[in-house]
Parts: structure tokens; sequence; C-alpha cells
């Protein structure tokens, strides 16, 4: 099963669906195992944890870059989503990644986004934190990921806990839709400061990224609060506000929150295990961060 990390090695780009049906089926057929890594490119060593484990843990590992449109609003950042081509397929390279796979528009949406008529709707798990300030993103992340799933056949696929809310919507769709395919939750990376990577951070000013690390200091607030016997999520969640009005003065909160860790609903009094989650615009970026906070 476990092919060893093949460091170094040249990664195939592949733009359409039959040759990558072709290379899938030849794995197939020699029991070979297949890992989907899908991102949006202008990759970083969060992206690069997600591929790592993935080459450990299959034979052929497949790399998605596809910026969605479906799951962008009218005015988000798609137009000028960052870039790298040459970057990514050197981090594919040096993560050892087999196959890229980088579909047109043509391809993901035949005849067109607009043309696209049946939908996955996420459902509950998408009604809080990111679902109401992005209407109709996580349908658009579960479509396309259902597209991937459908294209790739993998046995495994690999997502960030990063963004809990959209893994836990497609842990939640391979089930219910009876996918075959394990998702795969992978922890977060993040910088010396504790800000999780992500591909928007390249957005901030100095002074923007100098902020940014607010986020992480009010979760690991917040699991201190816990930890120390609080249960009362509004105390919380207001010491968390507190925190980063003072730290990141140049942010404005879109939301912190607390919420379940199985049904992503928000919680009052903290009982059981807990999403504490917070976005926070920050210049041109809009920054998603979460931390797991465990009941003892
Ligand atoms: P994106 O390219 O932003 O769509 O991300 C592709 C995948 O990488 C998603 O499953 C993300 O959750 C994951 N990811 C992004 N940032 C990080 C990070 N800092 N640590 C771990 N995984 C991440």
């Amino acid at each position: 099963m476990q092919a060893g990390l093949k460091k170094g090695s040249v990664v195939e780009i592949v733009e359409d669906v039959a040759t990558l049906r072709e290379r899938v089926l030849s794995a197939r057929c020699g029991r070979r195992s297949v890992g989907l890594v899908p991102t949006m490119g202008y990759l970083h060593a969060g992206h690069r944890r997600l591929l790592e484990r993935a080459r450990r843990e299959n034979d052929l590992v497949i790399a998605s870059i596809y910026v969605n449109p479906t799951q962008f609003g009218p005015n988000e950042d798609l137009g000028r989503y960052p870039r790298d081509f040459d970057r990514d397929t050197a981090i594919l390279e040096g993560s050892g990644t087999d196959i890229l796979f980088r579909p047109s528009t043509a391809t993901m949406y035949p005849g067109g986004v607009d043309a696209q008529s049946v939908w996955i709707e996420p459902g509950p798990l998408a009604s809080h934190l990111c679902g109401p300030s992005r209407p109709g993103h996580f349908r658009g992340v579960a479509t396309v990921v259902a597209k991937l799933f459908n294209m790739v056949q993998p046995d495994r696929a690999y997502f960030g806990q990063k963004d809990a809310q959209q893994s836990a919507i497609v842990t939640r769709m391979a089930l219910d839709l009876a996918l075959p395919v394990e998702v795969v939750v992978v922890e977060t990376v993040r910088e010396d400061d504790g800000l999780a990577l992500s591909s928007r951070n390249a957005y901030l000013s100095a002074e923007e990224r100098s902020q940014a690390g607010a986020l992480f200091a009010a979760l690991q607030l917040a699991r201190r609060l816990v930890q120390a016997g609080e249960r009362d999520s509004a105390e919380i969640v207001g010491e968390m506000q507190r925190l980063l009005h003072s730290c990141a003065p140049d942010g404005r909160i879109d939301y912190v929150s607390i919420v379940d860790a199985n049904t992503f609903q928000p919680v009052e009094r903290i009982e059981r295990d807990v999403l504490v989650a917070v976005a926070v615009y920050l210049g041109k970026a809009r920054l998603i961060d979460n931390m797991m906070v465990e009941v003892a």
C-alpha cells in the first residue's frame, strides 16, 4: 500500500477527465490506492501537509487545482485570487505528488456555470459560521467536490481542519450520498505567531499581518477560559471580541462563535466538545480560523 516518499519526482499535468480516468484505472487494475487533495492553488505549507499525508497513505497521489467560481459571492475575490503555477508545480513535485489535475471551467461545468442545474445542498451544517456570511458558498463547494470525487474516484480525499465547516460538510456529503471515499481531515498548519496559513494571507499588508495573529490568540483565550471552568458561551465570545478589538484594531469581526463540534449549531452553555470559530475582515482579506475545545 505504502509507496514511500517520491520527493523530487515530476508531476504529470492532466487537464481532461478521459486521461485522468485512464491513470486512475491503471492504478486500480494494479490494486493501487488513490488519494486526492483538492485545492485552489497558490500552495503553501498547509497544502503540503495534506499532500504529504496523502503520499504516505496512498500509491497514487492526485492534487487538483481549480478556483471554483460557484463558491465565490459576487463581491468576493474570484477575479484576484492569487495564482502562481510554477511555484505550485515545485511544491507538488517536492511533496511527491504524481498527478496534477488542472481542469478548465468547461470541464468542471459543461455548458458553463450558468448551465449547472443540479446542486448539492449542504443542509444545516451550513446554517451558521461562514454559511450566512457567504450565501451559496458551501453549495458551490459541495457541488464541485462531488464533481471532483466522481472524476477522480479516490479512495481517500484530504481536507484541512482550517476550513472546519467545509471539511464537516464534505464528510457528511460522503456519508449521506454513500460516496466510496474516506474523507481525511488534517490538522491546521500555522505560522510562528499562530496565524493559520492561507493563500489569502498574501493580501495582508505588513501592518495587517502583524495584527493577524490576534485570531489565534482569541481562540487560545477561549480554550483557557473553558479549561478554567467558564461554560457561558456569551462570556467567552465577549472576551474574544475584546481581545480582537485591541490586538487587531484594523480588523472587522464577521463572527466569533461557539458551536457544537458535530452539528455546528450554536451552544449557549458549553457541556460537550465545541468548535470555537472566528472570521475577521482585515484589509482585503477575510481570515477564518477555529479550534476544537474539549470539555473534561
Ligand atoms: P484551498 O486551496 O484554500 O481551497 O485549500 C485546499 C485545502 O487545503 C483545504 O482542504 C483546506 O482546508 C486546506 N488548508 C488550507 N490552509 C490550510 C492550513 N493552514 N493547514 C492545513 N490545511 C489547510
